[in-house]
């Protein structure tokens, strides 16, 4: 037998017939990604890294620089083409009846309630914290004004003028506690 070239190698994957290098691992470059793309486990490792490298601070930071950026400088042709389908998914899909019934119904769920009760009050109420949210409509409920039951509930609000106010007013309560009882012990 003569010294003959070798014979070439073929991807091992069934059905396909491209030929593979002599270092290649057993399959041609598209069949190998289309094997690893099916691994569940790997594509779950893929999302996971995909997932924290957008959670860094610098990623975000930067894309949302690049989302500021494109929004000022936007072609008017491309601000135009956004307008025209924005009034297409209004005429289209918005406001047929079949969507407005199922945005009323959406509605009436609980959690959705909460959720869009929650963000009204972070709109008109952006002082009052959620924890105290319950707390402010018992009192306007009750009849005070809204000036009156914010001045109510800022002492509970750390950072604002009230809360401070209070923190001062209790350390010198304890200090004028302290002094009497010391002078009563005294004699
Ligand atoms: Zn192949």
């Amino acid at each position: 037998m003569s010294a003959s070239a070798p014979a070439p190698r073929i991807c091992l994957e069934e059905g396909c017939t491209v030929a593979i290098s002599r270092t290649s691992k057993g399959r041609c470059k598209p069949c190998a990604l289309k094997r690893l793309y099916n691994d569940p486990a790997i594509r779950d490792r893929c999302a996971a890294a995909r997932a924290a490298y957008h959670a860094r601070p610098e990623v975000k930071e930067a894309n949302r620089a690049r989302m500021a950026d494109f929004m000022v400088n936007m072609p008017e042709a491309e601000r135009e083409r956004r307008r025209e389908h924005g009034r297409k998914m209004v005429a289209t899909r918005l406001h047929t009846p079949e969507a407005q019934a199922k945005a009323l119904a959406a509605r009436s769920v609980p959690e959705v309630k909460a959720r869009r009760a929650r963000s009204i009050t972070r709109t008109w109420l952006p002082w009052l914290p959620d924890d105290l949210v319950e707390a402010y409509r018992a009192l306007t409920r009750s009849g005070l004004s809204a000036a009156d039951a914010r001045a109510a509930l800022e002492p509970e609000i750390p950072g604002t003028a009230a809360h401070t106010a209070r923190v001062l007013a209790n350390v010198r309560d304890a200090q004028r506690i302290r002094r009497e009882r010391d002078q009563a012990s005294a004699y």
